[in-house]
This record gives structure tokens, sequence and C-alpha cells, in this order.
């Protein structure tokens, strides 16, 4: 599609044209999980929206035109924390816990990103950037500490529009007396007693949260790239840091050019807590529901609004979906999705708008022929959902297959010839068998449809 690409661009406050640096080679970076828990309700909101930023681009470009970066933290204080309450090693905590995302991943109908790199695998990369941060001066030694010094970056605060004085007022900051100035932040840190530690020119040691984006942002799309994306609650102070340490270590006027941020997901109108106990985890509706109605539910708000999760929306979304697998029909080759069709999505990501246009393709595929139908198919396929068949769709209800869909409608068009020839016995005899397994078929205008009772 020639049609422009409009992002809202944190940086600047504004809705921007997106122009890439090389766009035969986008590069998009997401914080990913930190992986001491299995992830929530809120985790999920960022998976689905980049991995529908992903497919456009990647509609928009080229398929192979973009470089989708979204990191594992597997070092960090909740790891070490988690795995001392649950009585295990770290690397079996962590094992456990990429597996569960990964799983969720594919439960929500994510593309899998172009790397997956692991923090714990790129601790020479960070070390290299404390060392430089050092050697030019903008970052300090104290008492086996490495701190960035915030104060000699002038544009710190640009992304969050936060100023140091403000910082240090609402006590945003961690407090050390290690540290020169208050709103400093640790770049490297000792490991004590049986924490994790690998050797560096301050001992042993660990590094700082914020660093392992910067140095595997560099490693995998160079020191200036188009798109940083996450969670609104990573923008201060996480992606202020990165900008502050990437900027210095690397000399550039830009770090990313477009930041990109989901808005919050609420639980019935409250803050989703631990001490609320009002966490969901994505694996357990993994037993209950269809991925699908999750990634549906997530992508039913603009993603820069906060987004209310409670029964009212799953099961409206349970009931769309619902009404438009009555038209699904399985196809080899998908239709190619019109401009208009795609227009929402070119502006900022607008999924509800994107929806809207589906509903309108809905009435003309209910009424319309198998090409209709097609191209509703597509069009759903395009931000994955109806990627499934009808059965596997229902198969969740019944957890159990006793008939194939092409064994369903195979049937169904023999009661249909049944019928036209007037043989209404073979036909209640197919009906019939369809129900022994489970299949309840209706009529209705014509047509003849058919769900799992
Ligand atoms: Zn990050």
């Amino acid at each position: 599609m020639n049609k422009d690409f409009f992002l809202t661009n944190n940086l600047t406050n504004k809705k921007e044209k997106f122009i890439p640096i090389n766009k035969h080679k986008i590069g998009m970076y997401v914080c990913g999980p930190t992986v001491y828990d299995d992830p929530h309700i809120g985790n999920a909101r960022p998976l689905v929206i980049f991995d529908i930023l992903f497919k456009v681009l990647k509609c928009k470009y080229g398929k192979d035109s973009v470089n989708y970066v979204r990191n594992i933290t597997d070092v960090d204080d909740k790891i070490i924390k988690s795995a001392q309450e649950k009585k295990i090693s770290i690397s079996v905590l962590t094992k456990d816990i990429i597996k569960s995302f990964n799983d969720d991943c594919k439960f929500l109908n994510c593309d899998t990103p172009s790397e997956q790199p692991r923090a714990t695998n790129h601790i020479d990369l960070m070390i290299k950037m404390v060392s430089e941060l050092i050697a030019k001066g903008f970052a300090y030694e104290s008492n086996n500490h490495i701190y960035f010094q915030v104060n000699k970056f002038n544009d710190y605060g640009k992304l969050s529009n936060k100023k140091i004085e403000d910082l240090i007022a609402g006590s945003r900051v961690e407090v050390s007396k290690n540290k020169k100035k208050p709103e400093d932040f640790v770049l490297w840190k000792p490991s004590i007693n049986d924490e994790p530690f690998w050797e560096s020119p301050w001992g042993k040691g660990r590094p700082g949260w914020h660093l392992e984006c910067s140095a595997m942002s560099k490693f995998f799309l160079g020191k200036e790239f188009d798109i940083h994306g996450g969670g609104i609650d990573l923008l201060f102070p996480h992606h202020e840091n990165e900008i502050a340490q990437s900027r210095c270590a690397n000399d550039t006027k830009i770090f990313a050019n477009y930041w990109v941020h989901n808005a919050f997901i609420t639980m019935s109108n409250e803050k989703m807590a631990k001490s609320r106990g009002n966490i969901l985890k994505i694996k357990d509706f993994r037993d209950k529901v269809n991925g699908q109605i999750l990634r549906f539910a997530l992508m039913s708000t603009h993603y820069k609004q906060p987004l209310d999760w409670n029964e009212k929306l799953l099961n409206n979304c349970k009931d769309t979906l619902e009404k438009w697998y009555s038209v699904y029909l399985p196809f080899k080759n998908v239709s190619k999705i019109s401009d208009d069709m795609l227009l929402p999505l070119y502006d900022d990501l607008n999924t509800p708008g994107y929806i809207a246009n589906l509903h309108k393709l809905f009435e003309k595929a209910n009424s319309g022929d198998d090409n209709d139908k097609k191209m509703f198919v597509s069009a759903c396929n395009f931000i994955g959902i109806l990627n499934e068949t009808k059965k596997g769709w229902l198969d969740l209800k019944t957890k159990k297959s006793l008939i194939s869909e092409k064994d369903i409608l195979k049937k169904i068009e023999l009661r249909n010839k049944a019928r036209e020839s007037k043989d209404y016995k073979e036909a209640d005899k197919v009906r019939d068998e369809l129900l022994e397994k489970g299949v309840l078929i209706e009529d209705k205008d014509g047509k003849t449809s058919w769900k799992i009772k």
C-alpha cells in the first residue's frame, strides 16, 4: 500500500508520519518480559499490540524488511527473589517462565519476533558499554557500584517530560549513600551471597536492569533505529535511562526515532495489583477460552487508551467471533486486503476502526458469495483472528474432536442433496448421525449452519 503510515511518537507527543531510516531494514525494539512469574493479562497487551504493528510494517514494507527484537530479561532482582521464594534455582525458574511465556504468545496467535535475545547471553556487551560510559565521563564508580550521572546528559527527561527536581521531589528515585546525586541510576552492581555474578573490571557483579536494552538494541539494530516500544509503565524511568545510556555511550543525537507505548489494563475498573488479588494470568485462560477471544479483546480498544478487562468484554468478543465463524470457510490462498480496509491501521494502529470495517465486511460476506467470505476471512486473518478452522474454534468447548470439520461439511452436503430429492428419511438419518457426534445443525433462510452442542 502506498498510503502513509502514522504513529504517535511519545518523544515529540505528536502523531507523525513514519519515515524509516532504511525502508528495507526497519528496526523495532520492544522491551520483553522479566521472567520471574507467569505473564498476566497486562503483559498480553503489548504482545498483541506490537504484533499488529509488526504485521502492518511487514505488509507495507515487505515481510523480510522488518527486524523485530524483543528481549528476555533473565537476570533481575525480581527473579532472584522469586527463585528464593519458590526454592528453585534461577535457571529452572527462568526456563519454566520462558516456556510459559512462549506458550502464551502462541495462544494469543502472535508472530515470532525476528530476535528474542536473553540478557544473560549479552553481559559482555553491557560491560563494554559501562566501560565506555566511564571513559567518556558519564558514569562513576562508588563502592563497587557503577552509576550513570544523570546531570551530565542534557536531554534527560525529554521523553517523559520530567525535570530532575520533580523526580527528587516525587521520590521516584532509589536512595543510596553511594550516589553522587539522588537521581543517578545504577549500571552495574556487586553480587552478594549466592546471587548470579559475572566477572567485570569492577569485581563480581551483575548489570542494572536498564542496561541490557541499550546493549542488545545496539547489537541487533545499531546505534540508531526506528521504533522502540513497550508498556507505558516503562516510559519512566526505564526508557528515559535507556536513552541516556545509549546516546552518551554511542555519541548520537538520537537512539530510537519513534517511541510507542501501550496504555494500562484495569480489572473491572480497578488497578491490577498483587495486593488486590486481581491479577489474571494468561495461562489460566488457556483451558477455558479460545486464545482468539483474548486477542480480540486486547485489540478492541485503541492502544493509547486504557483497556478495562471484564466478563462483559470477553463475552461480547466471544459472541462476535462466534457470529463471524458462521461464514468461515477454509481457504488455501488469502485475498489481498484493500487499502480502504487497512486505512484505520495505517492511522496510528486504530484497531477499533479496523474492527468496525470487519463488521461491514461480515455483513457483505453473510449475504454474499464465497468470494466475499474469502475477503472477510482474509481480513480477519490479517490481524490474527479466524486463523483456526471452525472446528479448531469449537474444539475448546468440547475438549474432544469426534468428527472433522471436513466431514461435517460433507455430511451437510449429503443431507441437503437428500432434502432436494425429498428423501427426508435419509436427510433425518444424516442429521441424527451428526447429532450423535455432538454436532447440531440448523436450517435458516435456506442455509444450513452447524455448531457443537
Ligand atoms: Zn527495555
